[in-house]
């Protein structure tokens, strides 16, 4: 295998804004993936257990996949958490601890766009149904931009917020954007994070940095053939051959000079 696809999710709703249509995966394509996920043999893992089978510790299913949900959005709880307790499948939700119960203002200035995201009682219903909750920090920020103390903040505070009100250890993170250096990378693991995610494209190869783990974006466009390419690749046909394309182009470039 060449690696664990971790998927990255955002909006699973009937409908979105057009800023964030990219971002937005309708119900039934939701639910065709993970449908197909589940015909194929495909088990979701915790990031405990995957950092557990790293460390030689535990087995990893035969054809592992990480389910992940960025932001919080209490769309993903309508939408999503039904199908993947139909199909006997867990996820991980990374919440932005500052918001819960609130909206995605971080989302505002970017996009000109906001939504609903879960409470806290919402996080815990979650929870006691075999999901995950983890820390997204406290209000979005690109943590790179900040200085050492504020980034300390965002991913202390977060976690400790996290650690009241779900009453367990936390020592999950996704990056704000994907947004990471070795400064910040540093600072998370002295905050006790053992897993952080990216937006870096990659299935997650048993050599992955813990702390800057690739994932598998999953797009509002992406057809099932995208999907299922995605699982294997972490990109779609089309990216492929654009990639190709380009290979090719820089070599008969190079060729010619
Ligand atoms: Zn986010």
């Amino acid at each position: 295998m060449t690696g664990v696809p971790i998927l990255m999710y955002h909006q699973v709703a009937p409908d979105t804004a057009p800023a964030f249509r990219k971002y937005c995966v309708t119900p039934a394509a939701f639910r065709s993936q993970i449908r197909w996920l589940s015909r194929t043999g495909y088990s979701a893992i915790d990031l405990d257990t995957l950092l557990e089978a790293r460390a030689g510790l535990a087995a990893l299913p035969p054809r592992p996949v990480v389910i992940t949900f960025d932001d919080g959005f209490q769309d993903c709880v309508d939408y999503a958490v039904p199908v993947l307790l139909e199909y006997g499948m867990t996820a991980i939700m990374y919440l932005v601890t500052g918001l819960v119960g609130h909206v995605s203002t971080w989302l505002q200035a970017e996009r000109g766009v906001q939504f609903p995201l879960m409470d806290w009682a919402t996080a815990r219903r979650l929870e006691a149904a075999g999901f995950r909750c983890e820390s997204h920090a406290v209000s979005h920020p690109r943590l790179p931009e900040l200085g050492i103390e504020a980034c300390r903040r965002e991913l202390a505070d977060s976690r400790t917020a996290l650690e009241e009100q779900l009453s367990r250890p936390i020592t999950h993170l996704a990056y704000p954007f994907g947004s990471v250096d070795d400064q910040v990378r540093l600072v998370a693991a002295e905050c006790g994070y053992r897993s952080a995610c990216t937006t870096r494209i990659g299935l997650s190869p048993a050599g992955d940095d813990p702390l800057a783990l690739q994932r598998v974006p999953i797009t509002g466009s992406d057809s099932l053939l995208d999907f299922a390419v995605r699982l294997r690749t972490a990109h779609t046909p089309a990216e492929l051959v654009t990639g190709k394309v380009a290979a090719a182009a820089a070599l008969l470039r190079w060729r010619a000079q």
